[in-house]
């Protein structure tokens, strides 16, 4: 496909996908007229990339739906300057998504092959401020917390616990939940009375590994 299909391509991505199925935040809609997702898929799969379903990025995982991408952030409500923790790099997509609200990201991924890639895609996009890490995400990265919100790539059996310590308070936690096989994608507001969660229907991920997922 030539670069101007891949233009197109977007554009109706967003109508379709997005604005028909309500998500109207003209941050992350502009974000995703802009962000080349094809770049982070391999070139096997460029053609598809605007596509509404995931695709292997290989390592077993893969790049999120479109829309699921689209309501991970905005349920995120991110503002500008915010502190953000993305657990499961994946491709680098949404980290891509989240960076364009002009949010400061701290990524983690568990394959050292995949935080290599997406590294160096988002760096020759020119996302130089974002850091993808290798590691254990539902550890969190301490030495960056406290964080605005935290938002995890992958399917998590519950909240890992050291993620809400390092959450500040009035900030948000964004997770798909659940069994193995289905989750709900779920915000988790923390506040001084506890903890206060809102549903944004159901979801399929990959599974989240790690000391506080699913298995090591
Ligand atoms: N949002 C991503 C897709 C992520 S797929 C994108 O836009 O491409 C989920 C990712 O979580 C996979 O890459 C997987 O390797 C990673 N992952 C799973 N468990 C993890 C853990 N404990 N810590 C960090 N990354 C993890």
């Amino acid at each position: 496909m030539a670069l101007d299909d891949y233009t197109r391509a977007r554009e109706r991505m967003v109508e379709d996908q997005l604005v028909q199925r309500g998500i109207n935040d003209p941050l992350i809609l502009d974000a995703m007229r802009r962000v080349p997702r094809h770049l982070f898929v391999d070139a096997a799969e460029q053609d598809q990339a605007y596509e509404d379903h995931p695709l292997p990025i290989g390592e077993g995982q893969t790049i999120s739906q479109p829309y699921m991408i689209a309501l991970m952030a905005s349920a995120a409500q991110l503002a500008e300057g915010e502190h953000v923790l993305e657990i499961g790099t994946g491709s680098g997509y949404l980290t891509a998504i989240l960076a364009e609200q002009g949010v400061q990201v701290c990524s983690i991924e568990l394959s050292p092959q995949l935080a290599q890639r997406a590294q160096s895609v988002l760096n020759h996009l020119g996302y130089q401020d974002v850091v993808v890490h290798v590691g254990d995400g539902t550890l969190g990265w301490p030495t960056a917390a406290p964080f605005d919100a935290i938002i995890i790539g992958a399917a998590a059996p519950g909240i890992p616990r050291p993620l809400l310590a390092q959450l500040r308070l009035g900030g948000r936690l964004v997770a798909p939940m659940g069994e193995e096989d289905l989750q709900t994608l779920v915000r988790i507001w923390k506040e001084r009375s506890g903890l206060r969660e809102e549903y944004f229907g159901e979801c399929r991920f990959v599974k989240l590994r790690g000391e506080h997922g699913w298995e090591t």
